[in-house]
């Protein structure tokens, strides 16, 4: 469904009176604010609908994959590796079974505490809070592969749906309006208003943990930096480039089981990268459900930790996939 054109008039008018562009100078320290604060520029970047990159916004994202080379002078440990893709897998898995399956879509139910735990580790994975998060996929699924659509491949080309949305003026703003149900609660807002402080914080614990092995423990080859730059820099761009393929080209690459619509497909080898995201046409068909991969053999690693802390009582209310949904609306000669 996509946006009325009312919506689209009124943005075109804001957007020509935007605060930003009538005074650079302050435009220049809200940018820098929003480095910390990433509620201080709403009002402002809201009414920027235009596709345009902020560069200056995205310096932060910049540096961090400047910063993978870094590798070259601080070498590399069995120690600092396998804490890197343990970080991966932590924080793919927060990114699928709570950012997306719980805060998105709401597939399951928890404790008031666990979802605080669980938008903590959402955080940590850098792909800012759980209600910006939440709100841009839910917007997704609405208009999917429509001209809103703000990551969709067939409308913008495989590049914007990857990487260039997420850097763009008009995508920075937390979409308030869709995500109400989560908005309430004053804890997800201020992770959501200061995103930076979970990545800051593993990003400091990284770098205190490669010293004190470094200090107690030499013979394991580590150190503060080291350790930094394999598990936080290297882990976080891998893990970001892996979420997003999701965007892209699990929207080119792959099969469509079903009349969803879209150009959603399924990707084993994407679900396998993203802990079971690639079987995206089951989602985008039936996004109801906590499980993506609607067969055994479709395997989803997220799916399979869900119901584990199902039985310890840490969620409930899994939603599966009912039978006569799974078999309904296929496409032809699939
Ligand atoms: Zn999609
Ligand atoms: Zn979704």
């Amino acid at each position: 469904m996509p946006a009325s054109g009312a919506e689209t008039a009124s943005q075109n008018r804001m957007s020509q009176t935007s605060p930003t562009q009538a005074n650079p100078r302050r435009s220049l320290a809200r940018t820098f604010v929003a480095w910390f604060d990433s509620w201080a520029a709403a009002p402002e970047s809201s009414v920027d609908r235009s596709e345009k990159i902020d560069w200056l916004r995205v310096l932060p994202f910049l540096g961090l994959h400047i910063a993978v080379l870094a590798v070259i002078w601080v070498g590399w440990s069995p120690i600092a590796l396998a804490v890197a893709a343990g970080l991966y897998f932590v924080r793919m898995f927060a990114i699928t079974a709570f950012y997306h399956r719980y805060f998105s879509h709401r597939t399951y139910r928890t404790s008031r505490v666990a979802q605080f735990c669980f938008a903590l580790l959402g955080a940590s994975a850098v792909q800012r809070g759980p209600l910006w998060w939440a709100a841009h996929h839910r917007h997704h699924h609405r208009v999917s592969d429509g001209p809103t659509d703000a990551h969709s491949p067939s409308q913008h080309g495989l590049f914007w749906s990857h990487v260039g949305w997420i850097l763009s003026k008009g995508n920075f703003r937390t979409r308030v309006e869709l995500v109400g149900d989560l908005a309430k609660y004053p804890e997800l807002r201020f992770l959501d208003r200061f995103d930076i402080v979970v990545p800051a914080l593993l990003g400091g614990a990284l770098y205190g943990l490669g010293a004190l092995l470094e200090a107690y423990a030499p013979g394991l080859g580590t150190s503060g930096w080291q350790m930094f730059v394999w598990g936080f820099v290297i882990s976080t761009v891998v893990l970001a480039h892996a979420t997003f393929t999701i965007n892209s080209l699990s929207h080119v690459f792959g099969w469509q089981r079903y009349e969803s619509g879209d150009t959603s497909r399924n990707n084993p080898f994407l679900a396998l990268l993203t802990l079971g995201e690639g079987w995206h046409i089951n989602h985008h068909y039936y996004p109801g459900t906590a499980r993506q991969g609607f067969y055994w053999w479709e395997l989803d690693i997220s799916w399979l930790i869900l119901r584990m802390m199902s039985a310890l009582g840490i969620v409930w209310d899994l939603r599966g996939v009912p039978v006569e949904v799974r078999e309904s609306n296929r496409k032809a000669r699939v």
